[in-house]
């Protein structure tokens, strides 16, 4: 092996004490999001009613390039932090390839995956306001269960509205979040309004996200002392998620390596967005050049094949409209398995920085992307969650194209989680029962049809 070693850790003392917040250097900012009542810019007051005062502050600051971590959340970090970036020596010799690879690896935590980096941080704000609890939706499960193991150490109530096909389906993620001392309440479910009014309208439903969403801000709202969270798309989340991107790029740094290329997969845009956060305010300010790209599902392709524009964030339409490419807030993906990749639309600050061409995306399908896991699986040793292998499928397809041109490039990708709870769709593979499903161009205009018509001047 060369000097560089297979995982390069980072020494506690070099992890950033500092979130970096991109927006503060892009010219062009993303577009504000909307009241859907008044169609006008949300202010700081109106948000606090749905999300802690803090994390408002946070969602609308465009300005503040590096917001400070706090302590107690740097203690929580430090229990699975720094992440490993690995060189993945293994799969180059089994490629062939003359690239570099490395991952950043962020499944080593209970959780399994990135989302804990935020969900630490969303439920210190509310413990620092002196809330009771929290409410949230989850549909795989992962937000969920990284929200109920930050709850447990800040010791304040999560309430999560898991939708019900996934609550019978994956009864092992929620006795984890029970574990953790989460109430998990099948969606749509009798307790809120919306869930009776959904139960009503359609009998035996086995519930949505969308959905899922609407009954968990409905509760946040009716219930005092609590406020709703969530796990991905907003602005907030991608400012925690930079922690990845700040590792790695110190990680690189300290053997002077020089990504060329970097790859993730791309859900609601909160990995995506906190990995490439430093490099893209490299770009931004004409410091360095790389190659960007957002890997999403050829059944949910919001970034290659979605209109950006003005949309709804959940089905109930009861949250801030944000201006990102989407599918339309009806579009319901074909049931695959990356369930972490089915949202709608983009993250707006993804989404702005794709349109201004700072970043490039690229769909795969389903089976391509579960070769690539198999292959990673057995060369690299850790079992990759469905969603993290899109990006391995990219980052495959990449170093084979070195291979044919000879040329040393050196490929970073975002290696968010393992997969252990995601063995029927690996079961499906297994057994050459998947299917890719990619919606046709009728279907994406009929959802094309239903966006809000908003015409807003200069955006
Ligand atoms: C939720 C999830 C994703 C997708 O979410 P983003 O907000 O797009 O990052 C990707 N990988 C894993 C393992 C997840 O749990």
């Amino acid at each position: 092996m060369s000097e560089i070693p297979y995982k390069i850790y980072l020494e506690e003392k070099e992890m950033p004490d500092k979130w970096y917040n991109v927006r503060a250097d892009m010219k062009k900012k993303p577009a504000p999001i909307l009241n859907p009542g008044t169609l006008q810019p949300v202010t700081k007051e109106e948000l606090s009613g749905i999300f802690c005062s803090e994390l408002a502050a946070q969602e609308l600051d465009d300005v503040t390039p590096y917001i400070d971590i706090p302590g107690e959340i740097l203690d929580f970090y430090r229990m699975y932090r720094p992440s490993p970036l690995v060189r993945a020596y293994f799969l180059e010799k089994k490629l062939g390839t003359p690239a570099h690879i490395y991952y950043k690896f962020e499944g080593n935590n209970t959780s399994g995956s990135h989302k804990l980096n935020s969900a630490i941080a969303q439920a210190y704000y509310a413990k620092k306001q002196g809330l009771k609890g929290v409410t949230t939706e989850t549909g795989a499960g992962q937000w969920g269960t990284a929200l109920s193991m930050a709850c447990a150490y800040f010791d304040l109530d999560c309430r999560v509205y898991m939708v019900k096909v996934s609550y019978e389906q994956k009864p092992f993620r929620r006795e984890v979040m029970r574990t953790y001392g989460a109430s998990v309440t099948p969606s749509p479910s009798m307790d809120t309004e919306v869930g009776r009014r959904i139960n009503a309208q359609f009998p035996g439903t086995t519930g949505s996200l969308g959905c899922a969403i609407s009954e968990a801000v409905e509760a946040a709202v009716k219930n005092e002392g609590y406020r709703y969270v969530l796990g991905s798309v907003l602005s907030q989340v991608l400012l925690h998620q930079s922690v990845i991107g700040l590792e790695t790029k110190a990680a690189l740094d300290k053997y002077g390596i020089n990504a060329d290329m970097i790859i993730g997969c791309a859900g609601g845009g909160s990995n995506l967005g906190g990995l490439i956060a430093p490099f893209v305010g490299e770009m931004l300010k004409g410091e360095n050049k790389y190659d960007i790209i957002a890997v999403e599902p050829a059944s949910c392709p919001s970034l290659t094949r979605g209109r950006y524009a003005y949309d709804f964030c959940d089905t109930g339409h009861v949250c801030p409209l944000a201006k990102m490419y989407t599918l339309g807030s009806e579009f319901i993906p074909s049931a695959n398995h990356a369930g972490g990749l089915r949202y709608h639309g983009m993250s707006s600050v993804v989404s702005e920085l794709y349109d201004q061409g700072l970043i490039t995306a690229r769909s795969v399908e389903q089976t391509a992307v579960f070769d690539a896991a198999e292959m990673f699986a057995r060369v690299e040793g850790i079992l990759p969650a469905p969603e993290s292998s899109h990006a391995i499928r990219v980052a495959i397809d990449e170093a084979l194209k070195c291979k044919e041109t000879g040329e040393e490039k050196t490929i970073v990708f975002g290696l968010t989680g393992t997969g252990y709870f995601d063995m029927v769709a690996y079961q499906k593979y297994n057994d050459h029962d998947m299917r890719d499903f990619i919606p046709t161009d009728e279907e994406l205009l009929s959802s094309f049809s239903k966006l809000p018509k908003i015409e807003r001047k200069g955006l």
